[in-house]
């Protein structure tokens, strides 16, 4: 009888060590970062055209520099977080347009904007490669010779980060 006992109170240990177990790797991150957008052959497509290029740290107007990169893809293309994150940010930005900021373990924030739709809100959890929104032309990309494209910030303790590095 308390051998029974026993034996189901390991169960019980068992089962709630799987729970815990499968709720921490479901929020883990699989890999350092993911690239916030899914291209053919993982090769990433920068934006250039007649209104500028989409690299890091590329001349803007006046002294400003661009702080990101822009990731060239269609209209409607699915948008994800590159780690698991906190959203701190979910907003309309004049420059940016919609916009999501999310804030990750490390001190590491990434910043997506030009977005068409956002399906996060502030404060919300997200995992890594969970859809966030979608691409497209709101804020200063809105001009039409402007190709369409996701403006990505990574930035670590306010330091603008050349994403490039980081995403492979
Ligand atoms: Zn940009």
């Amino acid at each position: 009888m308390r051998r029974r006992l026993i034996g189901f109170l390991l169960f019980i240990c068992l089962i709630l060590f799987l729970l815990y177990s499968g709720y921490q790797l479901y929020y883990l991150d699989k890999a350092f970062f993911f690239c916030p957008i899914e291209y053919k052959q993982d090769t990433i497509i920068i934006r250039h055209d007649s209104y500028g290029s989409g690299d890091f740290l590329a001349e803007r107007n006046g002294a400003r520099k661009h702080n990101g990169i822009d990731l060239q893809a269609d209209i409607g293309t699915a948008v994800y977080a590159v780690r698991g994150a906190k959203v701190i940010g979910a907003r309309f930005h004049k420059g940016l347009g919609n916009y999501v900021e999310l804030l990750h373990p490390q001190g590491y924030v990434s910043i997506y904007g030009h977005l068409s739709k956002v399906e996060v809100k502030e404060n919300q959890l997200v995992r890594q490669g969970q859809k966030i929104g979608e691409v497209g032309k709101t804020g200063n990309a809105g001009y039409r010779g402007i190709i369409p494209h996701l403006h990505f910030e990574l930035r670590r303790n306010a330091l603008p980060l050349d994403p490039m590095k980081f995403l492979k």
